[in-house]
């Protein structure tokens, strides 16, 4: 079931327009009586009945109201140091799939691309839309937001907030995400910061430290930046029961 998300609040009759609408006509050739899943601005989902096209309008009606039951109970903010190339289009992808609510793009002391201005306007829109096909495709409840690039003192403000912040610290030897996971079962909301590729500086590891932020090893191997993610992000959901089920 092809699963769309519909920019107004629900109502029993919604009209589909845009891209989406060129994506059910022309490319997936939906006919009248065909089912599609939706979700709307105020996050219903619902199983809705294609009732008529006209141009690039498609005109759908309620079926059936679905409950929004695709989202972790853990609400999950990934923050990463930029990494280079096309790498954070990967991590952007794999993080909304696996279910980030949040991915904040963060500018760090060993970052080797520097992102500014227009350019990184682009890159976030781009990754705003890669997390709109993810989020579709993974049967998501919400379109998880990409930030704008932001410094360190931007990401320690905007995560203020969250109850559990991870810094994954290829440095630390004594505590490890297991034990930081286990002491923190009951936190609603977990932020965790994955350093580029040239890892996290001293100064930024003293600054999250003052800031609340706890460090934790991943083990005794170093994983890339990408894989760091995606293996955090797994864990982070074993623990908390949304993982395998
Ligand atoms: N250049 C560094 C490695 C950076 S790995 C070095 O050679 O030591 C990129 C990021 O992945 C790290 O900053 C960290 O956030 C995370 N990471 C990778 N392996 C890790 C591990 N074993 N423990 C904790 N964090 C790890």
């Amino acid at each position: 079931m092809h699963r769309f998300f519909v920019r107004e609040n629900f109502a029993p009759q919604m009209t589909i327009t845009g891209k989406d609408a060129y994506h059910i006509t022309k490319v997936l050739r939906m006919q009248v009586g065909e089912q599609v899943q939706i979700v709307s601005l105020d996050q219903v989902s619902a199983l809705m009945k294609i009732a008529s096209v006209t141009g690039d309008e498609v005109s759908i009606v309620l079926e059936e109201l679905l409950p929004g039951v695709n989202e972790p109970r853990t609400k999950l903010l990934l923050a990463q140091g930029l990494p280079k190339g096309d790498k954070f289009d990967f991590v952007t992808q794999k993080a909304v799939e696996l279910g980030v609510s949040t991915i904040i793009p963060v500018a760090l002391d060993n970052c080797v691309v520097q992102l500014k201005g227009e350019k990184a306007e682009k890159k976030v829109s781009r990754w705003q839309k890669i997390a709109e096909e993810a989020a579709k495709q993974a049967k998501r409840d919400i379109i998880p937001t990409v930030a704008p690039v932001s410094t360190l003192a931007e990401l320690v403000m905007a995560t203020e907030h969250i109850q559990l912040k991870i810094l994954a610290y290829e440095v630390e030897d004594k505590l490890g995400l297991r034990q930081v996971l286990s002491d923190n079962a009951e936190a609603e909301s977990v932020a965790i910061l994955i350093g580029p590729e040239g890892g996290i500086s001293k100064d930024e590891y003293t600054y999250l430290r003052a800031h609340g932020w706890q460090s934790v090893s991943l083990g005794r191997r170093i994983l890339r930046t990408e894989t760091a993610c995606i293996a955090t992000l797994a864990a982070v959901l074993y623990a908390s029961g949304d993982f395998g089920g």
